[in-house]
């Protein structure tokens, strides 16, 4: 392909498949499945305990009979820069959401964000510098940052490795950005976006009230159960808060482990799976016994 995409369409398309930011399709969704949702600010409060400050200022108390699961993400990680507040930089956000192509993006940070954000970018339009401390990509084998900076070069995105941004300004409020590079030199450009890492979301969520650490990661074990907290394990934390592997599609097997290791952990016996029997009548069962696993009663039929 030669030349640029066409931004207005590719801006249009990008919106249409996230449905304009409008999440009716997915409350839609736990409707069905038979889940609430309640739209608010969630925090723990002590063991089992949530407590979400719902928009108009009132709570919501939630007691969970057998798990919490948290899965608020990650934020951008951001570096102790002069002038970095003043510039007001793009993050995952702006790069995702923007409705206006900029003439010039600064990338800083070579890893999967500021990568893939170079190419989606450039694309429409955008005269894009990436500039990085080591290698594109260094999760991953030398060889790949090597063939990504080969194919960027030949697209038109210029990229620096090696290179330590150490200052930023911005003319007036909405004027050019200028990046004062370690060495002297310096860059302009009319966004910034700040691709270098990820940082745990879990400064809000109330983890001191449970003995761990607000802004902590969310170390887990194979279930994806906390491991630092005590007794019986009814806290999970699933996709990027627990650091793991900081990816949708790992995010998503997580919830199936860690769902099926809930459903298999929940102490009240009234579990019982599907089950039939060659009888006349022939009677089949699912999902919950009515009665407790106290009374031994037999699962009702069908
Ligand atoms: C630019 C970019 C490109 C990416 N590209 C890829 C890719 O190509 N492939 C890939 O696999 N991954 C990619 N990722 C990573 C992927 O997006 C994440 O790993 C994934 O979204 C993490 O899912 P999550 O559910 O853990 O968190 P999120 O998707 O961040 O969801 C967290 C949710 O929790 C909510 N929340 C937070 N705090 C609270 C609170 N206190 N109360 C109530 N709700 C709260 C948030 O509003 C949000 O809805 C990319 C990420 C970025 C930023």
């Amino acid at each position: 392909m030669t030349g640029n995409a066409d931004a207005t369409a590719v801006l249009a398309r990008r919106d249409a498949w996230v449905t304009g930011w409008d999440d009716r399709g997915q409350a839609r969704f736990l409707k069905d499945i038979g889940a609430d949702l309640i739209r608010g600010h969630a925090r723990l409060d002590g063991p089992r305990r949530v407590s979400v400050e719902l928009p108009g200022g009132s709570a919501v108390a939630l007691t969970a009979r057998h798990a919490v699961v948290v899965c608020t993400g990650s934020r951008p990680n951001y570096p102790e820069l002069p002038g970095l507040a003043d510039v007001r930089p793009w993050t995952n956000r702006e790069a995702t959401d923007s409705p206006k192509v900029p003439g010039r993006l600064a990338i800083i940070g070579g890893g999967g964000v500021g990568v893939e954000m170079a190419t989606a970018w450039q694309g429409p339009g955008s005269s894009v510098t990436l500039l990085a401390r080591s290698e594109g990509l260094p999760k991953m084998e030398p060889f790949v940052g090597e063939m990504i900076a080969r194919s960027y070069a030949e697209a038109g995105i210029d990229v620096r490795i090696g290179v330590t941004v150490e200052g930023l300004r911005r003319q007036d409020r909405t004027g050019p950005v200028t990046l004062s590079l370690a060495g002297g030199a310096e860059l302009e450009a009319d966004e910034v976006l700040l691709a270098i890492g990820r940082r745990p979301l879990t400064g809000d969520i109330g983890l001191q009230t449970v003995g761990l650490e607000p802004g902590s990661w969310l170390e887990v074990d194979d279930t994806c159960a906390v491991r630092a907290v005590a007794g019986d394990r009814w806290l999970y934390a699933l996709g990027d808060v627990n650091g793991r592997a900081l990816l949708t599609h790992q995010g998503k097997y997580q919830a199936r482990v860690a769902g099926a290791v809930i459903a298999a952990r929940a102490p009240d016996g009234r579990w019982t799976p599907p089950r039939g029997a060659r009888t006349p009548p022939p009677p089949t069962a699912v999902r919950y016994r009515r009665s407790s696993s106290a009374t031994r009663r037999p699962a009702r039929w069908a």
